[in-house]
C-alpha cells in the first residue's frame, strides 16, 4: 500500500493526515500553530509527520498553508497570517524529516482533495471557494490546479466585487471576502438585528438579547427556524457568491462549482441563495449547460487530503 502524509497548517492547528491512494484517511494528529513563531510551526509540522510514520514506509509529505506559495512549491512567499516572508517550507521539513516534500497554498490543496475524492470528483474543471473568515479559491482546469505564472493564481476571495467598497486586508477595496465570508455574515447578521430587533426576535433570543455577541453558529441555527434577520444575512452572501460564482462560470465554464469551509455547515440557507443569485446573474446563460454548485464533501479533512495525494503524484 502508498502511503503519504498530508499535512494543513492552519492559523490555530497543524493537522495531520496519513493517507493511502485511494484518499482514506488512516490515522490523524494534530499540534497547535504556535503564533509568531516561525520554527516553531515547522517544529510542530515535524512532530506531526513523525506522529504519523510510527513504522510505516511513508513515500512523501504534502503541505498545505495559507498564503502565496512560489511556483515550484518550495516557498512561502507571504502569508499575512503566520507572519512568513520568503519561507523555505519545503526544504526546512524535507531536512527534518528525510522525506520528499511538496508545499501548496491550503485552497489549492482543499480543491485537489474534492477533485480527486469528493464533490469535484468525476469532473475534469472544476472552481471552490472555502467560505471561512475569510475567502480562499482553487481552480481546477482540464485535471490541473490552475496556478497561474508564479504560483499565485485562483485568488477568487481577492477578486474585486464593489467598486472602491470595503477595505481588505490585502490593501485592496471591494475584495469579495469582504462581502461574502463567515466574518461578513456576522457583521450583516448583527446590524441586521440592532436596526431591526423585532425580525430577529429567534436569533436575539439564541444570542442571550446582545446583538454583539451573535455567532455564525446561532444565525445558522435561527436561519433554519425562519428568522428573518438571519435569513436576510445568508442573502447578503449568497449574493455576493452566487454573482461571483456567475462570472467565474462564465470565464472557466466549469463541470461543478464546490462551496466549502465552516459556513457550509449551514446547508441550503446558504446553497439556496447563492444558487438562486447565480442564477439570476447568468440571465440567458442560465438556459445554457451551467454548473452546479454543490456543498463540499470531504469537510475539514480535503486539505490533508489533498496535499497527501499532491505530495504523491508530485514529488
Ligand atoms: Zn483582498
Amino acid at each position: 500500500m502508498s502511503l503519504t502524509i498530508g499535512v494543513d497548517i492552519g492559523g490555530t492547528k497543524v493537522g495531520g493526515g496519513l493517507v493511502d491512494e485511494d484518499g482514506k484517511v488512516l490515522a490523524t494528529a494534530l499540534r497547535p500553530t504556535p503564533a509568531d513563531d516561525t520554527s516553531g510551526v515547522i517544529r510542530a509540522v515535524t512532530e506531526v509527520v513523525e506522529e504519523l510514520r510510527g513504522d510505516h514506509e511513508i513515500e512523501a509529505v504534502g503541505v498545505g498553508a495559507a498564503g502565496w506559495i512560489s511556483a515550484d512549491r518550495s516557498t512561502v512567499m507571504l502569508a499575512p497570517n503566520l507572519s512568513w516572508k520568503d519561507e523555505p517550507l519545503r526544504d526546512k521539513v524535507a531536512a527534518a524529516v528525510d522525506l520528499p516534500v511538496v508545499v501548496e497554498n491550503d485552497a489549492n490543496v482543499a480543491i485537489w482533495g474534492e477533485h480527486r475524492f469528493g464533490a469535484a470528483k468525476g469532473f475534469r474543471s472544476s472552481v471552490l471557494y472555502t467560505v471561512g473568515t475569510g475567502i480562499g479559491g482553487g481552480i481546477v482546469v482540464k485535471d490541473n490546479l490552475l496556478r497561474g505564472t508564479h504560483g499565485v493564481a485562483a485568488e477568487i476571495g481577492h477578486m474585486r466585487s464593489v467598486p472602491d467598497g470595503r477595505v481588505c486586508g490585502c490593501g485592496r477595496k471591494g475584495c469579495l471576502e469582504q462581502y461574502a465570508s463567515g466574518g461578513s455574515l456576522t457583521q450583516s447578521a448583527r446590524e441586521g438585528a440592532k436596526a431591526d430587533p423585532g425580525k430577529a426576535s429567534i436569533l436575539l433570543k439564541l444570542a442571550g438579547d446582545d446583538p454583539d455577541s451573535i455567532t455564525g453558529r446561532e444565525i445558522t441555527e435561527a436561519a433554519k427556524q425562519g428568522d428573518e434577520v438571519a435569513l436576510a444575512a445568508f442573502d447578503f452572501i449568497g449574493y455576493y457568491l452566487g454573482n461571483s460564482v456567475a462570472d467565474l462560470v462564465q470565464l472557466i465554464d466549469p463541470g461543478v462549482v464546490i462551496i466549502a469551509g465552516g459556513v457550509v455547515d449551514a446547508g441550503s440557507v446558504l446553497l439556496d441563495p447563492i444558487r438562486k443569485h447565480y442564477t439570476d446573474a447568468l440571465a440567458k446563460r442560465a438556459a445554457l449547460p451551467v454548473a452546479e454548485v454543490k456543498a463540499a464533501t470531504l469537510g475539514s479533512k480535503a486539505g490533508v487530503i489533498g496535499a497527501a495525494d499532491l505530495a504523491r503524484h508530485l514529488t
